[in-house]
């Protein structure tokens, strides 16, 4: 079967390795690109967040492809997210396209639709149980390779003397770990990546502000989609800590360890879970940030997401209570790069000046 799925960061790495040692092709979802959001635009009703309208425009392209079958996620709880999928089959059958979609919803939803999906690509793969088990465990240790490597670079990149080294470095780590086939090769591939990064040029005495980004999940996850956003922080001397990754969830390494406090953090400003999306993430999140001495949140929020729309509303007060500023941006079709980078760096400027007057404040306080 020719499969394809939704581009998020450098996950396709991961899920190319694993359709293809399932025993099917890979048709292998392009980066978003203008052409992406036109043909999402184009087909998708006008109301439909931008999330919606870059996936619909992956899948047409991956269509053209040849791709039969698309896997996705569903969803669980008060999101429109949870029917897209639904939509985007209705969309692409209006379409003429042949290509089915398929959801994969939270396995606590319904335990027994999980397995029947997963024992369907097991089954027209011709692999046997223990085949798949394993497939599964060397592309979830890929997966925690990606992520290992790319948050190293989001600390790195801000250090860096010669700007774009460590972007360079990480498209090579990524290769290597693209490269690699058993568990390993990845492990090898993973430290390898790391030295990489390590060995870019930094300069040790600066002292970067920090910024976590939260938000949407595939507008954190996606670059393309935020105008890769992290990278351009970055550049501009900001380390940042995104709250998403996909390994997230069962790691504890990011800069900031933010599970299982988000929603008991969320609750004195949001006594109303679950209102969709990471809506109540993203306002527990800015505490955790506030409190883990973080300089700002930059938050990425899809046009007309109602669970965003609702933390936004709310996050000034977590702003006030733990002085932390929150940067919103609202990210859809008519949203452009330089428009981004201006908000930026209007923000970091504001960052900067705050951490100056905290430190003169210390200092004043010393000579009193
Ligand atoms: S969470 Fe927001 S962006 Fe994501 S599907 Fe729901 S409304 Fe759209």
């Amino acid at each position: 079967m020719k499969i394809s799925f939704p581009h998020m960061g450098y996950s396709y790495i991961a899920f190319k390795w694993l359709v293809e040692n399932l025993g099917h092709e890979c048709i292998v979802p392009p980066e978003p690109s203008k052409r992406t959001l036109d043909l999402g635009v184009r087909y998708s009703p006008e109301f439909a967040c931008i999330p919606f309208k870059i996936l619909t425009g992956t899948y047409l392209e991956v269509a053209e492809q040849g791709a039969e079958l698309i896997i996705t996620s569903g969803g669980m709880g008060p999101s429109r997210a949870a029917y897209y999928w639904v939509m985007h089959q209705y969309l692409l059958d209006d379409l003429g396209k042949d290509v089915e979609v398929m959801a994969f919803e939270p396995p606590l939803c319904d335990v027994k639709d999980f397995w029947k999906k997963l024992r369907r690509l097991r089954k027209t793969g011709g692999l046997s149980v223990k085949e798949f088990i394993q497939a599964l465990k060397v592309a979830w240790t890929k997966i925690n390779a990606l992520d290992d490597v790319e948050i190293l670079s989001h600390q790195v990149r801000p250090l860096e003397i010669k700007r774009g080294e460590t972007t360079r470095h990480l498209w090579k780590a990524l290769d290597y770990i693209d490269q690699a086939n058993t568990i390993p090769e990845i492990i090898d591939a993973r430290e390898e990546g790391i030295k990489l990064l390590q060995s870019t040029e930094m300069d040790m005495s600066r002292n970067p502000l920090k910024v976590g980004i939260i938000g949407e999940i595939y507008v954190v996850l996606e670059p393309a989609a935020n105008h890769y956003l992290q990278i351009m922080l970055g550049e501009m001397g900001v380390e940042t800590d995104r709250s998403i990754y996909l390994t997230s969830y069962t790691r504890k390494n990011t800069i900031v360890n933010l599970e299982g406090d988000i929603f008991s953090m969320a609750q004195p400003y949001l006594n109303e879970a679950p209102i969709g999306g990471h809506g109540v993430n993203s306002i527990g999140e800015t505490v955790l940030y506030a409190q883990n001495g973080f300089d700002g949140v930059v938050q990425l929020a899809p046009f007309a997401c109602i669970p965003e729309i609702v933390a936004k509303s709310i996050v000034p007060s977590v702003s006030r209570d733990f002085d932390i500023p929150v940067l919103t941006l609202f990210i859809d079709e008519q949203t452009g790069k330089a428009g981004i980078q201006t908000r930026l760096e209007a923000f970091i400027d504001l960052l900067e000046r705050k951490r100056e007057q905290k430190e003169r404040k210390k200092i004043e306080r010393l000579v009193i």
